[in-house]
């Protein structure tokens, strides 16, 4: 039974990256889960990850797309040939059980040179992002301080590279190469691209972290009201169905005939 997304959602994207799958995109007018990449996270988690961070629970299981387990975790190791799930995985039909222990991905080949704490730390930020995260409204990752950056150089008499921090590329001052100790001097204006870079980019990335948090803002406080609207609505309806019922009541009352009660004149009486 695939998941599928109603028309509730208030296009809030917050499902998108939590899909293991990649199964989740934004439509037309809404954001749409592809069935056939949809294994209601069966391999990857006992709940479906979408489902738990909708703030508008319109993540909901397809009634008219029904399947097992069994299709569930073949179609997750179809899309993920690099993992090797087991005979324990996470599953939503396993609810309750003691919990079984995280897909483990197969160990990469070791890229040439790279070393073994890089490639550890690149498998750690790929991890799902914590459901948590909607709740504090964190937004990772965070930027760095603008003096952190360094610069990968070139050294043109040993050929050997090393960083230099940005801070310190002003003209007129002189780099050491730290292997052959050869002396450069930086002789362009180098200085004023690296700020001009570092401004945009800090700028952009304000601006864009800005406009992010007041869209979420805005549709959040549209969902809010819509769901204050739906419940006026429906407390109008109640009240109008006791009015209702009420009136049917008193119509009763006022149209029964009570035994004993005499007759009309002129009416005709059986008995
Ligand atoms: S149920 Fe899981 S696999 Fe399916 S769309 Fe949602 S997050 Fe993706
Ligand atoms: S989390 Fe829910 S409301 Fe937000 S985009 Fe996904 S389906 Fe729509």
């Amino acid at each position: 039974m695939a998941t599928m997304i109603t028309s509730e959602c208030i296009n809030c994207g917050a499902c998108e990256p939590e899909c293991p799958n990649n199964a989740i995109s934004q439509g037309e007018e809404l954001y749409v889960i592809d069935p056939l990449l949809c294994t209601e996270c069966v391999g990857f988690h006992d709940y479906e990850a979408c489902a738990a961070v909708c703030p508008v629970d319109c993540c909901v299981t397809d009634p008219n797309n029904v399947e097992g387990e069994e299709a569930l975790i073949g179609r997750a190791k179809a899309i993920h040939q690099d993992i090797q799930f087991g005979d324990t995985f996470e599953s939503r039909f396993r609810k309750g059980d003691k919990p079984a222990p995280a897909a483990a991905k197969k160990p990469a080949a070791q890229p040439q040179g790279e070393p073994a704490a890089a490639t550890a730390a690149t498998a750690e930020s790929a991890a799902p992002a914590a459901v948590e995260r909607l709740e504090d409204e964190s937004i990772e990752p965070p930027l760095p301080p603008a003096d952190s950056w360094s610069i990968p150089l070139r050294c043109y008499k040993c050929n050997e590279s090393f960083d230099f921090p940005v801070g310190r590329f002003m003209v007129g001052n002189v780099l050491w190469c730290p292997h052959c100790h050869k002396s450069m001097v930086v002789r362009d204006n180098v200085n004023y691209q690296i700020r001009t870079l570092l401004k945009d980019f800090y700028e952009g990335w304000e601006k864009d972290e800005t406009e992010f948090r007041a869209r979420r803002e805005r549709e959040l406080r549209e969902f809010r009201e819509k769901r204050a609207k739906e419940l006026r609505d429906f407390e109008n309806r109640r009240r109008q169905g006791l009015e209702k019922i009420k009136a049917r009541f008193a119509e009763l009352g006022d149209n029964y005939d009570a035994p004993g009660r005499p007759a009309k004149k002129g009416s005709f009486a059986w008995g």
